[in-house]
């Protein structure tokens, strides 16, 4: 008979995800088969089940980009990896490897990329298929639930910072202080940089503060630009929006210092109105930022193994996926969650007819 596993699968998008038994994967050419021991749940996958976005996945599918696990299967023409390896699987599950840009470093705009949890299954399960040439490599004795974060959360915001070019001693403002927001300060501070969080939530900045933050303002108020400007003597150098929130992205145009780069990475569904003449006169440079490279999360998931950026986490059983989904509409979460799949082994699993999540 064949090898069944656990998954949380969204069959139709704004749907509950049903917890599903699904054949364990078979690793093709050049890929891994990787038993997960735990997935941070990112709004990525919220926007995924809720068919968010113009490019669409098609259901039934699992959710599910920060993936870390041990190889425990390997496919044809793989070189490098062993049983029992630690591996991440991050959003690029592949590329071409041989267009304009994964030949110049820009493999993360390859049109023909697949990204996981998306168009490849991802980690909602108790096993994923990673590309061995695009897995992360993870040390042996790693923390499976601490490093999951970084996989998505960790290396977004990594190269977000990057991208907004602000220089170590300069300010960056860091807008939306949620999965990605609260890992991003922790990168800049560790990058050299000053640090202003800014999130509509009172606990939200808290949490920024306590990891390092210089200021922060909450976003909802009428003085946060001024505070912003005041703070920094004149706007911040560089912005990173993690907001999941359309407003944030206009707001930060108005506290980016003249000369300055605002990093978008929030993808809220929508567009935001661009002031041209403020654009133009103070040279304000707006700049889409997408997860990472390989080499961009070989040196995220560095930081973290030495200790200068840790997730605030929480774990939850795959069963509770749904309840972290409305926490993370309702912003509730402070931090990340983290599916801990190591917990499904011994859960007993629900059939569809006692599923409460599948009778919704
Ligand atoms: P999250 O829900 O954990 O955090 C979002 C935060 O935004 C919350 O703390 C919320 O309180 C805050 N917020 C809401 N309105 C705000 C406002 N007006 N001003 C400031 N803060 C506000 O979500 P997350 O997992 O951190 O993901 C954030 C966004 O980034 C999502 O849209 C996700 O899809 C996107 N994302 C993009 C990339 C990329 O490569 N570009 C990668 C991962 C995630
Ligand atoms: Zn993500
Ligand atoms: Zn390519």
């Amino acid at each position: 008979m064949q090898k069944t596993m656990k998954a949380a699968v969204v069959s139709e998008f704004g749907a509950p995800l049903r917890i599903d038994e699904l054949p364990v994967p078979t690793p093709g050419a050049g890929e891994l088969l990787v038993e997960v021991m735990a997935c941070g749940v990112c709004h990525t996958d919220l926007h995924a089940a809720e068919g968010d976005w113009p490019v669409k996945p098609a259901p039934p599918f699992v959710p599910g980009h920060e993936t870390a696990g041990r190889v425990v299967g390997i496919g044809p023409n793989v070189d490098g990896y062993k049983i029992g390896d630690a591996v991440g699987i991050a959003w690029l599950h592949d590329a071409c490897g041989k267009c304009e840009y994964c030949i110049t470093g820009w493999e993360t705009l390859c049109p023909s990329q697949r990204n996981s949890g998306y168009s490849v299954n991802g980690g909602f399960a108790q096993y994923a298929i990673a590309s061995a040439a695009y897995a992360g490599r993870l040390p042996g004795d790693v923390d499976f639930a601490s490093i999951a974060p970084i996989i998505c959360a960790g290396v977004t915001t990594y190269k977000g910072i990057k991208e907004t070019q602000a220089q170590p001693g300069q300010w960056i403002a860091i807008s939306g202080l949620g999965g990605l927001g609260h890992i991003a300060v922790q990168y800049a501070k560790a990058m050299g940089l000053r640090v202003i969080g800014l999130d509509i939530a009172a606990d939200k900045l808290a949490l920024a503060r306590s990891l390092g933050a210089d200021a922060t303002f909450d976003a909802s108020s009428p003085d946060a630009i001024a505070q912003v400007i005041d703070a920094t003597g004149g706007g911040a150098h560089g912005v990173l929006v993690t907001a999941v929130s359309r407003p944030a992205f206009s707001q930060a145009l108005q506290y980016v210092r003249r000369g300055g780069t605002v990093a978008l990475n929030g993808l809220p569904p929508g567009d935001f109105p661009t002031p041209i003449f403020d654009v133009v006169l103070k040279r304000i440079t707006i700049r889409g930022s997408i997860v990472g490279t390989r080499y961009d999360l070989s040196q995220a998931i560095a930081f973290a193994v030495q200790g200068k950026v840790k997730a605030n986490i929480h774990t939850a059983a795959l069963d509770d996926v749904n309840d972290v989904f409305d926490q993370l509409k309702a912003g509730k979460v402070d931090g990340r969650v983290v599916l801990d799949l190591t917990k499904a082994r011994t859960q007993k699993t629900r059939s569809h007819a006692d599923d409460r999540y599948a009778t919704v």
